[in-house]
């Protein structure tokens, strides 16, 4: 049989995934002799048992919480709903992973009328009947609110109204017969919504708000939460069932938060705050100003004597700083709750190297403390928090690239250049960006879209440049020609001022000051640290010399992707590109390319300078052709003209072009199939640049890594890695020099996992392209799954967006399959991933685990993916 509760002696810290993290804690503080009301945990199973019965605690779980409270009765020798002796509890949710806010609590449960009179004829003291009144009042209004959901606002309205009768300010104001009316008021509310009396007997009381904790494991903003933190739905929740400490009991009573250590910078210090009389989540909620805690000693010098002591023995034993609830009831203290506490990435970074410089945790322990995920906000400019946090959004989009960034608005690449060049700072609003647009997304401080998901165009390049972008705000009505857009129901124009928050995908209105970005000293000494334990390399996908740069100051130990068909789209290379795609002949092709050959080669022997002899990986042309071919009507003409062509003919070819899915369509290696000189050309493009490089650098080791993308036949890689070798060799001998390269493919088709045994015997390597591969494992198309993901999170069919993060059980076994498969055939291959996954925490751990040699990402998640590899390899470790 099934234990579902366990009372606080019977825990401990380890039991997390069992008892949540609250009730593991207050079982740990239990052991550690501290002062804590004696409760039980009802477990996160029988949370998952609550959801298999259909949404109901049965019988048997009942039964044994009852026992318990028996139990918890004894000790505290005081009964359930007792006439003579009333015990009072808190029920309150406690997750594996903390989520504060997240869900629900209910306190000072077991009160009825006749408990409430029983409680004040017991104790004739007036202010005594003003606190039971309170918590009463208390308890009716977040039972309400919590168990059936009646509405908070409703109660206080009522609170204001009595408070606006009686003249007060402040709910501590009110007397005893004032929230005695109340209480009679919330209840007669509580009747006239639902329907039916106020639940008076204290065990159903009980079982309707177990049950209730557990339903708010599934509350939209605990699940939005969930989704954003990593914390799988499967896992439930708790729930603590406690006796009831007053901090409201009278003026010698209180309650407060406090955190060891300052949750914003990482100072050692006791920091906190605490309110008299008062109950539960009132300092947070602010009915009153509360007072910092360095004023609690004056007040309680006792209890604030025994708290520093606690926090002291709590650090120490925890190892890390705590952030803390306790509550002074008559001048004695009472811990309710301890974890570790949220922090900011700056303070984190403290935190740890103080607690390695204190001798308390090894290199090891303090980069496994620190979340990857928070580091992105330590590498972009941020908005003035004070500022921020006075400011009012009006609308929200995909936090799709972080960062903070305000302008003017713009409507078109073309103009994001043109303001940018008379000086002004400009954020880019777009329905959709393209390739052709890079250079006016380079211009912008940020970048605005109304559709696309996390990796639509838009978003890739912006994280790739570190640009802030919020994507797919489908509230905005775009008209781009009109170069107007409205938003909850204001109208924007170019030139209005807007700003926009990539981390959150919130957008205001107005400018938000900003400030830069500092990488503190602890920085660098937590990335010293997290190389020296990671075994995973880690890249970046760079196409230009400045992001490779910046890579490199960031960590890249190498590119992982080079895209080139960025190179194709400046003024002078696209107008040869499209003379190629005109040509009606193998020679006319020829010619064009020869035109671009020199600048892609000047492209790329900058890429190789910046990388000062680490590895290089070029990917030849990927996308279909008809992305190069002009829209405007002007355009085509020109291009007619320099074909000397009728404009129909170019119409045509242009028509010709269009593919009614061209991510599927011709692109990637099929192009090289059909037209080998464009491979010919990139190939000379390559090899001569790193040449070149090799005679002014001869102390490095150049050596090209050619890549062949979108692979799905051994037979295909064999056609054009022919082309390639001959090319290449051409090359090399021509220049009298002596070279090694490798050619390889990407992954990216599901038929290339599968028969990469047969692909092996041609690659030099593998790079998973996750983003194509996840796109054509699931069949869902990259730009258009943003519209109805939201509806797999609603109904829990997904969790996650496979985009985001790493497919591991479809496309994460499809990669493994490769790499088993693909290493016995080839034991030189090396294997890597350049998708946007490998820049995401969870997905980094997933290739270290399946072997991989290294991850690729964009420049500003270099830092996280070495922190990731690191803490992959440390976990491993144990
Ligand atoms: P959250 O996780 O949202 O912080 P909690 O379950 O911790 O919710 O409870 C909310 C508030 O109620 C906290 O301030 C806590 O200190 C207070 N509280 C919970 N249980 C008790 C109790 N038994 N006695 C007094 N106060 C309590
Ligand atoms: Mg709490
Ligand atoms: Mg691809």
């Amino acid at each position: 049989m099934t234990k579902y509760v366990y009372h606080f002696r019977e825990g401990n810290a380890q039991m997390r995934n069992l008892l949540g993290g609250k009730g593991a804690n207050l079982a740990e503080m239990t052991r550690l002799g501290m002062p804590i009301p004696q409760g039980f945990t009802v477990t996160t199973e029988a949370c998952t048992k609550y959801y298999e019965d259909g949404r109901k605690i049965n019988d048997e779980i009942m039964a044994e919480v009852m026992e318990y409270v028996a139990k918890m009765e004894e000790i505290n020798g005081k009964k359930f709903g007792d006439k003579k002796n009333p015990l009072l509890v808190s029920v309150r949710s406690g997750a594996r992973a903390s989520m504060p806010g997240m869900m629900d609590t209910i306190l000072n449960l077991g009160l009825n009328d006749e408990v409430v009179a029983t409680m004040i004829a017991g104790n004739p003291d007036p202010k005594f009947e003003r606190f039971v009144y309170d918590s009463y009042r208390r308890f009716i209004q977040m039972f309400s609110d919590v168990v059936m959901e009646v509405g908070k606002k409703y109660f206080e309205q009522l609170i204001d109204k009595m408070k606006e009768e009686k003249g007060v300010k402040f709910d501590v104001e009110l007397d005893a017969a004032d929230l005695k009316k109340l209480a009679g008021q919330f209840k007669a509310e509580y009747k006239e919504k639902l329907g039916t009396d106020f639940p008076s007997d204290p065990v159903e009381q009980l079982k309707l708000a177990i049950e209730a904790v557990f339903r708010s494991w599934d509350n939209p903003r605990a699940n939005v939460y969930r989704r954003d933190n990593d914390i799988p739905y499967s896992w439930g929740t708790a729930v603590n069932v406690m006796p009831m400490v007053f901090g409201n009991l009278n003026d010698n009573s209180g309650t407060g938060v406090a955190f060891t250590r300052d949750p914003a910078t990482g100072e050692k210090k006791l920091m906190g705050e605490f309110l008299t009389n008062a109950q539960g989540e009132d300092v947070v909620a602010g009915v009153r100003t509360p007072m910092p805690i360095s004023q609690m000693e004056e007040k309680f010098p006792e209890a604030f004597a025994e708290f520093v002591d606690v926090c002291k023995k709590l650090e120490e034993h925890y190892r890390d700083m705590q952030d803390m609830e306790f509550t002074v009831e008559n001048g004695k203290l009472y811990m309710l709750q301890c974890r570790s506490g949220k922090r900011t990435a700056q303070a984190a970074l403290k935190i740890a190297c103080d607690l390695v410089d204190e001798g308390v945790r090894t290199e090891a322990e303090a980069v496994a403390m620190i979340d990857p995920r928070n580091l992105d906000t330590l590498l972009h400019p941020q908005f003035d928090a004070a500022a921020l946090k006075a400011a009012v959004p009006m609308g929200k989009g995909l936090g799709a690239s972080p960062g903070a960034a305000c302008g003017k608005i713009v409507f078109s690449a073309e103009d994001a250049e043109a303001w940018k060049a008379r000086g002004e700072k400009v954020v880019l609003v777009r329905l959709e960006t393209s390739p052709e647009d890079i250079t006016g997304m380079k211009a912008a401080q940020g970048i605005l879209t109304v559709r696309g998901g996390m990796t639509s165009h838009a978003a890739v390049v912006a994280r790739g440049m570190g640009t802030c972008c919020v994507s797919g705000c489908s509230a905005i009505t775009m008209d781009e020609e009109n170069k107007v857009f409205t938003l909850a129901g204001e109208t924007f124009r170019e030139g209005d001022p807007i700003s926009i928050d990539g981390t959150t995908g919130n957008i205001y209105k107005g400018i938000i000051p900003t400030v830069d970005a500092s990488i503190a000293g602890e920085f660098g000494r937590i990335m010293g640290w997290a190389d020296k334990f990671r075994r995973l390399k880690v890249r970046t996908n760079a196409d230009t010399p400045r992001d490779a740069k910046k890579a490199r100051e960031l960590g890249a130990e190498g590119i992982g992707l080079c895209r080139t068909e960025h190179m194709f789209f400046e003024a002078d290379r696209i107008a040869a590109f499209r003379e190629m795609i005109c040509a009606d002949t193998a020679e006319e092709r020829e010619v064009a390319l020869a035109k671009i050959l020199p600048y892609q080669q000047g492209d790329f022997e900058q890429l190789y300078e910046a990388l000062e002899g680490c590895p290089v990986c070029i990917r030849f042309l990927d996308p279909p052709l008809h992305e190069f071919v002009p829209t405007e009507e002007a355009d085509i003409e020109l291009l007619a003209k320099a074909q000397n062509k009728p404009v129909e003919d170019i119409k045509a070819l242009i028509a010709s072009l269009h593919e009614f899915n061209p991510m599927m369509g011709h692109r990637g290696c099929r192009l090289a199939v059909t037209y080998p000189e464009i491979a010919k050309m990139q190939t000379r493009a390559v090899i001569r640049a790193a040449i070149n490089t090799m005679k002014k650098h001869p102390d490095w080791n150049v050596r090209p890594e050619i890549m062949i993308p979108l692979t799905c036949d051994v037979k295909e890689l064999k056609f054009v890695k022919k082309v390639v070798v001959e090319t290449a060799d051409e090359e090399i001998k021509a220049a009298g020099a002596e070279m090694e390269y490798e050619v390889g493919t990407m992954v990216e088709i599901p038929r290339a996992c599968l028969t990469a045994d047969e692909i092996a015997k041609e690659a030099d390597f593998f790079c998973f392209g996750t983003n194509d591969l996840t796109q054509m494992t699931f069949g869902f198309s990259r730009d258009d799954s943003g519209k109805f993901l939201k509806d797999y999170y609603d109904k829990k069919i997904f969790e996650s967006d496979p985009f985001a993060r790493l497919d591991q059980d479809g496309v994460g076994k499809l990669m493994k399959m490769a790499v088993t498969l693909g290493r016995p055939v080839n034991p030189k291959l090396h294997v890597g991933i350049c998708g946007e996954h490998g820049g995401d925490p969870t997905s980094v751990e997933f290739c270290h685990k399946i072997g991989l040699d290294y991850v690729s990402c964009s420049p500003f998640r270099v830092p996280i993916a070495r922190l990731a590899a690191a803490q992959a390899a440390i976990k491993e470790m144990k």
